[in-house]
């Protein structure tokens, strides 16, 4: 059995008063049968990792670098993220692929410099309106898929998103038979890749996930939980999610 997963992608967002959160949502959910992961913005991580220690939440980046040191300024290498404890990083969130043109061989080769690491890689997938209004999102999501995941990938190492972007931060989400549809369509196209491990690859909704509209989410087959933005930032919001996977 998968394990549910309810992952919380704080972009730029947050700050270290902010991550007292994490100390809320471990007084709520103190065994909590679903894994819980924040991903704050890069400068908070160590701090995350300390309100984080010795209670069941995980921490994670936002991106990593594919290379493992050298000129690149601003960038954080996967082995850095592994090494001051994190578990898991983002790679290829569509805010990522748009604003710094990042394409699927280069998030191939994050996900793969993270899995390297020993990080847990969540690669994010998803198609734009207008390949949902032509009628391609299927096509563009097995494509995405094909490209932006490493060979060798396993259900320890690889966790996928299927974030529309049209579905991200603004209130709209895709009918239930559209997320079910890309759903079963994702572990068919990994189980055709991984053989029988695919089964235990996690495949995670985004997009607009809030309180009232998880559990209907979450009910869906193939969904396995959430990366979740804006309702990421505050325990109120967020514990009704992961409540909605207990
Ligand atoms: P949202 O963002 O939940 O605010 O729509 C999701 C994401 O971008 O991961």
């Amino acid at each position: 059995m998968r394990r549910k997963l309810a992952a919380g992608n704080w972009k730029m967002n947050g700050s270290v008063s902010a991550l007292d959160m994490i100390g809320a949502l471990k007084l709520k959910h103190p065994e909590c049968p679903c894994d819980v992961l924040l991903c704050p913005p890069a400068p908070l991580l160590t701090h995350a990792l300390q309100n984080s220690a010795s209670n069941p939440i995980f921490i994670g980046a936002q991106d990593c670098h594919a290379k493992e040191s050298g000129a690149f300024t601003g960038d954080h290498s996967a082995a850095m993220i592994a090494e001051i404890g994190a578990t898991h990083v983002i790679v290829g969130h569509s805010e990522r692929r748009e604003a710094y043109g990042e394409t699927d061989v280069q998030v191939a080769a994050k996900a793969q410099a993270a899995q390297a690491a020993g990080l847990t890689a969540i690669v994010c997938i998803g198609e734009s309106l207008e390949q949902r209004e032509a009628g391609d999102a299927l096509d563009v999501i097995t494509s995405q898929l094909a490209r932006s995941v490493p060979d060798g990938s396993s259900g320890k190492t690889l966790v996928i998103a299927y974030e529309p972007i049209w579905a991200i931060g603004t209130g709209k989400i895709p009918t239930m038979e559209q997320i079910a549809e890309v759903h079963g369509l994702m572990r068919i196209e990994l189980r055709a890749r991984f053989g029988a491990d695919a089964d235990n690859i996690r495949l995670l909704y985004g997009g607009s996930v809030k309180p009232g509209n998880a559990a209907k989410i979450f009910a869906l087959d193939n969904v396995d939980g959430a990366l979740v933005g804006g309702a990421s930032l505050k325990a109120e919001d967020f514990s009704p999610i992961i409540e909605a996977l207990a």
